[in-house]
């Protein structure tokens, strides 16, 4: 039995938006999940809006707009979202042509300077905040820096709480284990924008002019994605080809309002919801 079959499935009528994520939900890597195109062709042709939206901030968005249309999506930039853009517009709203020192790659770095945010090196200077992403070159230096900002009063933000990310090699150190490490160090606990926090779903909401309740989460994981969901108010529909899967929702508790197996799946029962 497939596990959607224990749910039910009339709040798809009143979904006229959706905050999908990336990683384990549309991509696995670099390969396309089961009904992508699908999925999109069928949320155009019922005028449904989305955000697709990601808690890795490494990415520039035209990075992962031609990484998903490259299997015959058709997505506008302005149908992505990264925690680095939710970031970049917290920085932006609270210290408006503000300084951050940054630890993080040219997703971060793009956002930030597109909002008008300067980001110095080293210690020139005093900074507005000290914002933390996922760096794959990260160094003693940068860990140094980053401690004395934020000793010296800066705020602490982190662009995503993740600890690991799944590549190749399998799982490897993301954002969230830099932050543990500049906690520790300072005694200071970071703002998180990414999911399950409600900075992202909020943006996402506004850019889309849409209302929790008409709006529906669909993710792989029910720590970020469902839990950060329902947080928000929205509906939420796990998708079970990335982390979690309804056995874990019984070992974790965390109960999404349906569970699918793949985009194929949802989109074969809201097809036929509205026949
Ligand atoms: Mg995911």
């Amino acid at each position: 039995m497939s596990s959607s079959e224990q749910y039910s499935i009339e709040f798809l009528q009143g979904i006229h938006a959706m905050m999908i994520d990336i990683d384990g939900t549309l991509l696995r890597g670099n390969l396309a999940l089961p009904g992508l195109v699908e999925f999109f062709n069928f949320l155009n042709a019922h005028n449904n809006q989305f955000q697709v939206a990601s808690n890795n901030a490494t990415k520039t968005l035209a990075a992962y707009q031609q990484k998903i249309n490259a299997f015959g999506a058709n997505l506008s930039i302005d149908n992505i979202l990264t925690c680095s853009t939710v970031t970049a517009l917290y920085v932006q709203e609270k210290y408006p042509g503000g300084k951050v020192y940054m630890i993080g790659q040219s997703g971060l770095e793009e956002a930030l300077t597109q909002a008008g945010i300067q980001i110095i090196t080293g210690m020139q200077g005093k900074v507005d905040a000290v914002v933390v992403g996922g760096d794959y070159s990260l160094t003693y230096e940068k860990l140094k820096f980053a401690s004395l900002h934020i000793q010296q009063g800066a705020e602490f933000i982190g662009t995503n709480p993740d600890l690991l990310y799944p590549t190749d090699e399998g799982l490897v150190p993301e954002c969230g284990m830099t932050l543990v490490a500049l906690e520790t160090a300072t005694q200071v606990k970071p703002v998180i924008m990414g999911k399950p926090n409600h900075f992202m779903f909020e943006l996402g909401m506004k850019k889309m002019g849409v209302q929790p309740y008409e709006t529906a989460m669909l993710g792989d994981r029910l720590e970020t994605d469902i839990q950060g969901g329902q947080n928000a108010g929205m509906k939420t529909i796990l998708v079970e080809t990335g982390v979690d899967n309804q056995e874990t929702v019984i070992s974790k508790g965390i109960q999404p309002d349906l569970v699918v197996c793949d985009m194929s799946e949802l989109v074969a029962i809201w097809k036929e919801l509205l026949r």
